[in-house]
């Protein structure tokens, strides 16, 4: 019997999602081209099910046609040693998935290559880390949608599940799935430092004990902040090192890695000149931590505010923090669908808001109670300009932005940097309002470089006379 699908690349996540394929009734092909990770799998997981090759042209012809080929190899060049080696043993109409964290324009060239050459190629994002894998991911697959239809039946079959809906579906067209996951990556990036800054203002301002934080997460839990993410801060929060009997966060150093997609979400943003402001500062939060050593010299050398012997009302301050939490979300949260839409117009590919938000209901790192409201936002308005319009996010944002205030104000008193939370309250500052300084730069460009200006109160475009002596300046309309 030929198996219904191949997996390419035996590391953590190919190993998981062969297993989770298997137990879900596909008869699996596993290859990986060193030989190694193929004998490490066959001995930890041989299994019903499961075929182990170590020849890539019987791993290619043990499956059924159109033969289905999942690659779950490191990012990058590997992708397309891997394709190129696959090109001369398929045949027409076969189909290639990438479950990688692809950059998404290496899947466009790949998808438009492969189109040509008569393979079908869907960009699979995959989130959830191993554990995912093995029992539900969430999935964001894009291509032809002729070519999704074929594999559909599998990847919603090991997808997770929430109130009995796979978090799969279509995406979109080339290597929108990638790109889908490389900002669901820019806002776990911005979640995560949101959640550190709560973190460390409850810890170093108001004086909580860390077996009292990981309570306070524990309760929000409970709350509209309810996630993954909260959950798992209680539990870190709760841990000792068994070898030093420290707290493990303690023993942890404070030094964040990264692989790139945060950064890649940000450099993304650039491009198409939209605001991601709270992913962007959580990624440079990222690099700034990494200059430990030297954030250790200029501990000696640059002063902050005297120590205060302020007295806390602890109650009130979580409160405060938790809405400030909340508040900053919602607006990392507005900021990442937002790239979504702009993404969506400028490359033409129609994704679906409020879809995306439900795939990352289950299985992935963000999922969150929170994004069943997103959903909502989308379906009741599917032109919604900005989360923070929709009705549920606008009453929270009001409700909320007085308390983010309060908590950067005490966080700034205190020396403590805070980038995420005040990144959050610039954006929603700079959004409610109507009249931006932007004016001012406007006049400077035009009188430095004669980029001309729009008026107020005429359409064209205009340039002023600025170095006249009279104080009283012509514009002259250039267009
Ligand atoms: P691993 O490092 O565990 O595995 C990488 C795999 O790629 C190995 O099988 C490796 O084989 C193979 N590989 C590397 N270079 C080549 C090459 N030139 N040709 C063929 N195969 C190659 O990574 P993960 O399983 O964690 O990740 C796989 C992909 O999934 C990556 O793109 C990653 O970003 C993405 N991803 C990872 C998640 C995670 O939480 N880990 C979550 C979602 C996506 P060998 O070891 O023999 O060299």
């Amino acid at each position: 019997m030929k198996n219904t699908i191949g997996v390419y690349g035996l590391g953590v996540m190919g190993s998981n999602l062969a297993r989770n394929m298997a137990r879900n009734g596909e008869r699996v092909a596993v290859y990986n081209y060193t030989r190694d990770l193929t004998d490490a799998f066959v001995s930890r997981y041989a299994a019903d099910r499961i075929d182990p090759h170590y020849d890539l042209e019987s791993f290619v012809h043990s499956l059924k046609k159109p033969r289905k080929i999942l690659l779950m190899v490191s990012a990058g060049a590997a992708v397309d040693s891997v394709v190129e080696s696959l090109l001369p043993l398929l045949d027409s109409g076969d189909v290639i998935m990438d479950g990688g964290n692809s950059d998404f324009r290496d899947s466009n060239r790949r998808y438009q290559a492969l189109r040509k050459r008569g393979i079908h190629f869907i960009s699979v994002g995959v989130s959830g880390g191993e554990e995912g894998a093995l029992n539900g991911p969430a999935l964001m697959p894009s291509g032809d949608w002729e070519a999704y239809r074929q594999v559909a039946p599998i990847l919603e079959k090991i997808a997770a599940r929430v109130a009995g809906k796979p978090c799969c579906s279509y995406i979109g067209p080339e290597g929108s799935g990638h790109y889908v996951k490389m900002i669901h990556n820019g806002i776990e990036y911005a979640d995560m430092q949101l959640i550190a800054e709560a973190y460390q203002f409850l810890r170093e301002r108001v004086g909580l004990s860390l077996g009292e934080l990981a309570e306070v997460f524990r309760s929000w839990n409970e709350t509209e902040l309810k996630s993954y993410l909260i959950e798992i801060t209680a539990d870190i929060l709760s841990k000792t090192d068994q070898d030093t009997g420290k707290p493990m966060a303690d023993v942890i150093l404070d030094k964040a890695g990264q692989k790139g997609t945060g950064k890649w979400s940000s450099q993304e943003a650039l491009n198409l000149g939209v605001p991601s402001t709270i992913i962007t500062e959580a990624v440079f939060a990222r690099f700034l931590s990494a200059l430990k050593e030297e954030r250790v010299r200029a501990e000696k050398h640059l002063s902050g505010p005297a120590p205060s012997e302020a007295t806390w009302d602890k109650e009130y301050w979580i409160d405060r923090v938790k809405e400030a939490l909340f508040m900053g979300k919602i607006c990392a949260y507005a900021q990442g669908f937002y790239q979504y839409k702009v993404a969506s117009e400028s490359y033409g590919w129609s994704l679906n808001l409020g879809e995306i938000a439900l795939i990352f209901r289950g299985g992935c790192i963000i999922r969150a109670d929170f994004l069943n409201r997103i959903y909502q936002a989308f379906r009741e308005d599917g032109a919604l300009p900005n989360l923070l319009l929709a009705p549920y996010f606008r009453e929270k944002a009001n409700q909320y932005q007085s308390s983010l205030r309060q908590v950067i104000l005490k966080g700034v008193e205190g020396g403590l940097p805070l980038p995420c939370f005040s990144s959050a309250l610039s954006y929603y500052d700079g959004y409610r309002s109507s009249r931006s300084a932007a004016n001012l730069i406007q006049a400077q460009r035009d009188y430095f470089g004669a980029h001309g200006f729009e008026r107020i109160d005429r359409d064209g475009l205009f340039h002023a006379h600025w170095l006249e002596p009279d104080n009283v300046t012509r514009s002259v309309k250039l267009k």
